[in-house]
Formats: structure tokens, sequence, C-alpha cells
């Protein structure tokens, strides 16, 4: 690489700084372009070394998924169930039976599936990684070479890879590997998720990050993205002694959200579930402020009991018995498919039949919940807020208004769609509060995919053309007196997050591991810095200008 470079830049995720020399996964098995064909006498043994080189690597994922918790846990059972698949095994032995080698039909069995997974789109699409990733398992067992992905080193290191498995992020260990950053992978992708949960410093869609070798002392700095190679060493040490402070100080935050000069700002956690909730409790969260409802739902083919659906949500107002909890309507479609929507085949479903949209195409599902949301609510005495996805006029949130009504509940909406953005007092005319989704209002302001990594600079949050819609929405709820929350990532960034309680947000909601860095940083600052903080921001053209002008008046 270039010897003037000394610095590189991506996608925040994780703030924190990390500082060591770099590591990188122990590179995956060369996977031959075309196998050797096997003896029909030899097929039955080779369908044997091919499930016995299978069992072997579920074995190991189980195993780590023991050791882990949390989400990495789940990363590593997942990949796991992945590999015991009966379709996947099924059609490498068919393979192996027809000829092939054990190696050649996991290498055609997975071109099979992943070509399948593609084809449905959104989640699904998604899991191809982990197909790769063990196919890749596989294939290294059977040739006897050592497992692919990391080896845990001697001394704190920073991880550096072009793209890593879930599998791999899954294990990681926080005091062995102080920072990662990648050269793919969005915000929203499964490695910034698993960094999230383990607190490690993490930076995403790195330009020139795969020439970085093996060895070089580098600093990451998750909270700008900035990655300094071979950096003056007592300006590191000074740095991460600092970070060390910072993390101390954010362990002790215990609530209530307030910023310095005791201005409220509400820290809420996010859900997917009752174990989520209950989870959520332990932290200082003071509410919830998005239970995903749809997550509930992705593996069933009918739509769920009015009864059984109430069960579910009954669960998580138990968790926050007496405190807010903001229930959102299923967002079924996109990148989250549910079976039981009537989902139109679309070309584009991300611009498709999503959110409130399937109110059209399944009937009555929305009204069913609504009931169940109501049963579940008077059966716990919970007073839950419940919002729709993907509103995108006034008469949707009109209607959606009155059916929540209806039911004795308070309805809000997301601001997902720059056209609610746009129209949000005219919204609020009918609704209690509004919650911004900070993900879907990026990708749909910045006309960029969510999930592409190569888009991930479009989508950041910091965007300011997706700030000015917040700060849109903020001032229309400041006008009505009505609270305006956000929900969606930008909420778990400590620095954006007093940006928007600048602009008059009134809840911030984020994963339950990010509660405490974004509480405590709102707590270090006063109102009138984070409202100054806002206003310079909107002025700048790019979300490096706009991180560098908060950084420079809040730090
Ligand atoms: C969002 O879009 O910001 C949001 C919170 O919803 P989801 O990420 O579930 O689409
Ligand atoms: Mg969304």
């Amino acid at each position: 690489m270039e010897q003037s470079v000394s610095a590189l830049h991506g996608t925040p995720v994780v703030p924190g700084i990390g500082y060591g020399p770099v590591v990188r996964p122990v590179a995956r098995p060369v996977v031959p372009a075309q196998g050797t064909s096997v003896p029909d006498t030899a097929r039955e043994a080779e369908v044997g070394r091919f499930e016995e080189a299978a069992r072997v690597v579920t074995e190991r994922l189980r195993a780590r998924a023991s050791r882990a918790s949390g989400a990495a846990a789940e990363v590593l059972q997942a990949t796991a169930v992945l590999v015991e698949d009966r379709a996947w095994r099924g059609a490498a032995a068919t393979k192996i039976r027809s000829g092939a080698d054990a190696v050649g039909a996991t290498v055609g069995a997975t071109e099979q599936f992943a070509a399948l997974f593609e084809k449905m789109g959104g989640l699904q699409a998604e899991r191809v990684t982990d197909l790769l990733d063990i196919r890749d398992r596989v294939i290294a067992e059977l040739q006897g070479a050592p497992e692919p992905g990391l080896e845990m080193p001697d001394e704190p290191s920073v991880l550096l890879a072009t793209d890593l498995a879930p599998a791999d992020t899954a294990g990681l260990d926080p005091s062995a590997i102080v920072a990662l950053a990648t050269s793919l992978g969005g915000p929203t992708s499964h490695t910034a998720i698993i960094a999230r949960q383990l607190g490690i410093p993490c930076v995403v869609a790195v330009a020139g990050l795969d020439d970085v070798p093996v060895g070089t002392t580098v600093l990451v700095d998750g909270a700008t993205g900035r990655i300094v190679l071979s950096p003056d060493g007592a300006e590191a040490a000074a740095e991460v002694e600092r970070d060390r402070i910072e993390r101390e100080r954010v362990a002790g935050w215990s609530g209530p959200g307030a910023t310095a000069d005791g201005h409220p700002v509400e820290i809420l956690a996010n859900v997917q579930d009752g174990s989520g909730a209950r989870a959520a409790r332990h932290t200082p969260a003071q509410g919830i402020g998005l239970f995903r409802t749809e997550l509930c739902f992705l593996d069933r083919d009918a739509e769920p009991t009015v009864v059984e659906q109430s069960d579910i949500y009954a669960e998580v107002f138990e968790a926050f018995e007496g405190r807010k909890v903001v229930l959102r309507t299923l967002d079924a479609g996109s990148d989250k498919p549910l079976r039981f929507a009537n989902h139109p085949d679309e070309h584009n479903p991300a611009l498709g039949v999503r959110g409130i949209r399937i109110t059209t195409s399944a009937p009555g599902v929305l009204d069913r919940q609504l009931d169940a949301v109501a049963e579940a609510a008077s059966r716990t005495g919970a007073r839950p807020w419940v919002m729709a996805p993907m509103v995108a006029t006034v008469s949707e949130a009109a209607d959606f208004a009155a059916r929540v009504r209806e039911r004795g509940l308070s309805p809000g909406v997301m601001i997902e769609v720059p056209s609610a953005a746009l129209l949000a007092d005219r919204l609020l005319e009918h609704l209690d509060f509004l919650s911004i989704g900070t993900n879907d209002l990026a990708q749909y302001t910045m006309a960029a995919d969510r999930m592409s990594p190569q888009l991930a600079a479009l989508t950041d949050p910091w965007q300011p053309a997706v700030l000015a819609l917040v700060a849109r929405a903020a001032q229309a709820g400041t006008a009505a007196g009505k609270p305006v929350g956000v929900c969606g990532e930008a909420a778990a960034d400590p620095l954006l997050a007093c940006v928007l309680a600048g602009m008059g947000v009134t809840s911030l909601s984020c994963a339950a591991s990010a509660v405490t860095g974004v509480g405590a940083r709102l707590s270090s600052v006063p109102m009138d810095r984070c409202r100054e903080a806002a206003e310079v921001v909107l002025a700048t053209d790019d979300p490096v200008a706009a991180r560098a002008a908060a950084a420079k008046l809040l730090d």
C-alpha cells in the first residue's frame, strides 16, 4: 500500500477506541471449480465421509454456542441448524450418489440453495453468507485443513477482514479482539449487530482496508469511523486511556434519561419478544420504544390466532409493567416477508406492499392484531402505544388512528418515508405520537438499499438530508405538544443521540446493549449545546462533516 496513507475512513458502528496489531481470519479453503468423480462402489463411503464432516462442524458450532450468550449464541445455533438442514444435506448426498466427490457435492448443494435463498430475497437472501460459511467449514474438514475463521490471538489485537461470517463474529472475545473493521458490511449487518452486543468498537465499509498487512499497528475509532495506521504510540495510549475512563463512566449510568441540565429525554429499548424485554429490564431503559412484532412470526405459514398473539404481546407488557411500551404492528414485506400476509410477487419489494400497506393485500390481519393487542392490554392492565410502519399518507394515518382508538389504545405512526416526514404536522392532527425509523427513512430519502454494503455511506443516518427530515418531524411534535421519538439505529449512536435531542426528539429507543452509552452521553451535555449541535449539523454537506461538527461542540 501507498506509504503516504496514514488513515482510512469507514462507517462507524460501535463507539470506542481499539489499538493493537492487525490480525485477520484464517483463509477460507480453496473451493475447487470442479470436483473429482467417485466410482460406484465408493459412493456410500463418500456419503458417510460427508455426513461425518457435517456432524463435526455442527458439534463445534454447538459447543461454541453453549459457551456464548445472547445474540452471539443465537447466531451460532442458527448456523449449526443450517448445517443440519435435511434438504441441504440430502442435495449433497444425491450429488455424491450420482458420482460427485464430497467436496464437489458440498459446493454444488450450496450453490443450489444459495440461488434459492437469493430468489426468496429479504432475510433469506442474507443467509447466503451463512451458507457459504458452512460450505467452507465442511470443505476444510473434508480436506483435513484447520477450521477457517479466526484463531484467538495471544495479545489484544484488532481484527480486520473483508467481511465476517456470522459464526466468526459471534465467537469473538472482547478481551482478545479490542476492535474490528471490515471493508464490506453495512451498519445493520450481522457484524455490526454482534459487535454492538459485545461492545467491541467497530467500523464497517472501510475503503482500502484489505491492503493493510497483518501485524501493522492500528488505532480504530468506532465513534468517528477513523482508522489510523501505525499511529504514534504515546498518542494512541492516551486515546485508549480516555476511552477507558469514558467506558467506566458509561457503565455507571443508571438513568433516567436527561441532559446535563435536567431536560428529560426518555431512553427506551428495542425488543422483539418477551425474552428480549425481560433482558432489557436489566438495563436502565425506561420502557420499550419499539416492539417489532413481525419478528415473532417470520417462521409461520398461517396467521397466528388472536389468542396466540395476545399471549406473546402480554409477555412484553408484563416485563415492563407500569412503564411505557410502544408496539409496532406487523412490518411485513420487503426484508421481512410474512408467509400469511399474501405478499404479491414484486420486482422491488422495498417499494412494494409492506408495513401498513398489507391492509389491502391481507384484509383483517391488522384488525385481528389490534384485537390481540387490546386483549393483552386489558389482561395485563398495560396502556400500550401502538404504531404503524411505512405510513406514507395522511389518510393512512387517520384510518390507522381510528382503528386503534376504537379499541381504547393510543395511536401513532412511524416516520420512515420522506412523505410522512414532510407532512408530520398533518399526521399529528390524527395521532398521539410519532416515532422516526431512521433505518428506512435513510433508505427512502437517499434511494439506497439499506442492506447494500456498497451503499453504506449513503444510508448513514448522519446524512444531512435524512437529519433535515428528522428535524422537521421533531419540530412538528414540538409545535403540537406531542412526543416524537427516534427508534432507528441513529438512536444507538451516543453522539447523534445528543443531536437528535437538540432537534426536539423526546425519546431515544435503541438496542438494550446501547442504552447506557446513549444515556450517559446525553447526561454529559446541556440542552443548549445539543440544540447548537443540531443547528450546525443541519448546515453541513455530508456525514463526515456532520460528525466532525457535532464532535467539536459536544466532546
Ligand atoms: C427503521 O426503519 O428505522 C426501523 C426502526 O424499523 P426496521 O429497522 O424494523 O425496519
Ligand atoms: Mg423500518
